[in-house]
């Protein structure tokens, strides 16, 4: 059969028709999922943005942060299919409905905390953090490599680290002057410093004012005050962290999500066991390196390209240690996380 020529207005007519059929496809299928959707949770009402304050692994808590909605309405989601894993601090759109609402879609995360689940596969176990607080104490003794390879998770993950001494109320002859010198060669590197107590309520307005700007999450050695300066910015912690019902009706299931708090006036704060015990985990050599700030200058300036840094000739980072670019603390750091990483064990620091 010969073939015959079509119009040019033919061909758009054909074309015409094919695109609106693909449009009522997609059409139907969205009024399938969503009919699908009702006939599983009921009516649910219009999408609308929200905040991930809780998570359960198939479920989460979504807080409304839509302007005509109440503030702090909350409410248990299902997630639609396919969403992938969603973290506290996800920024969402969801639907509202009783007795659970939907989550529709995440946006675009700003930053991701991240350690692996116990399969290795990574998990995000906070989103959108702006700043780790790294918390230190004269009681256990800091550890310089600790402090470090928590620095180092916050840059890779561009998140801004600060280094809060706690119990500044045990600084004494013996410890203070030691640790002010710690701070001091943080804040040489451009990292702000703070000093607090816990237990006298004492300096939590300036880490207040510093959380104030944006989302913070508590890290630090065991024993530290932790726990402490969150109960003490927010006084209801404890009453909610690690008792809150699963949702499922067959009773209350201890858990230890990160759970998202507002501060009494700017500011939030993300917290779970998980996070503060944060270390730092499957990190490349190339990104521990970008986590020493002050070396950032001088890197990809070695004589050869594939410099280990270690005593090859030119190498422009032994160079900057030996011109006092980097102070011998840091640079013990830098050598023995990279070390950890070429024996597989960065997953050891700081668990
Ligand atoms: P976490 O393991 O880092 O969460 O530490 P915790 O908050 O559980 O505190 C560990 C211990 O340090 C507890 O006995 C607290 O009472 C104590 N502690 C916390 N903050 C302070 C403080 O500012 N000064 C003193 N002296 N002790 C504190």
């Amino acid at each position: 059969m010969s073939k015959r020529k079509l119009t040019k207005r033919q061909r758009l007519r054909i074309q015409k028709n094919q695109q609106d059929l693909a449009i009522r496809a997609i059409d139907q299928s969205a009024n399938d999922k969503l009919s699908e959707e009702n006939a599983n949770f009921g009516e649910l009402g219009p999408e609308q943005l929200g905040l991930v304050i809780a998570h359960y692994g198939a479920q989460v808590d979504v807080e409304s942060l839509d302007k005509s909605s109440p503030p702090g309405i909350t409410r248990r989601c299902h997630l639609r299919a396919n969403l992938g894993v969603l973290a506290t601090g996800d920024k969402v759109i969801w639907r509202d409905g009783e007795p659970s609402g939907l989550v529709v879609s995440v946006l675009p995360r700003k930053t991701a905390l991240c350690r692996p689940d116990p399969y290795g596969d990574l998990k995000v176990i906070a989103a959108n953090v702006d700043r780790m607080l790294i918390v230190i104490a004269p009681v256990p003794e800091p550890h310089n490599r600790l402090i470090d390879s928590y620095i180092v998770a916050a840059e890779a993950a561009t998140i801004e680290p600060v280094l809060v001494l706690n119990k500044s109320d045990l600084l004494n002859d013996t410890n203070e002057t030691q640790l002010q010198a710690l701070l001091a060669m943080y804040r040489s590197i451009g990292y702000l410093t703070l000093e607090v107590s816990a237990l006298l309520a004492d300096g939590l307005s300036p880490l207040a004012k510093v959380l104030g700007e944006g989302t913070g999450v508590f890290v630090g050695q065991s024993g530290v005050g932790k726990s402490s300066l969150v109960n003490a910015l927010i006084p209801t912690a404890n009453t909610t962290v690690g008792s809150l019902s699963v949702g499922d009706n067959k009773g209350a299931h201890t858990t230890t999500t990160a759970r998202f708090f507002h501060l009494a006036n700017d500011g939030s704060l993300i917290d779970s066991p998980g996070i503060r015990e944060l270390g730092l985990w499957h990190l490349d050599e190339q990104t521990l390196l970008n986590g020493f700030v002050e070396l950032r200058p001088f890197i990809g300036h070695c004589k050869f390209r594939d410099c280990r840094h270690l005593q090859e000739p030119e190498c422009q980072i032994r160079r900057a240690f030996d011109d006092g670019h980097i102070s011998p603390a840091r640079m013990q750091s830098f050598e023995y996380l990279r070390n950890s990483i070429r024996d597989g064990k960065t997953n050891k620091i700081g668990g």
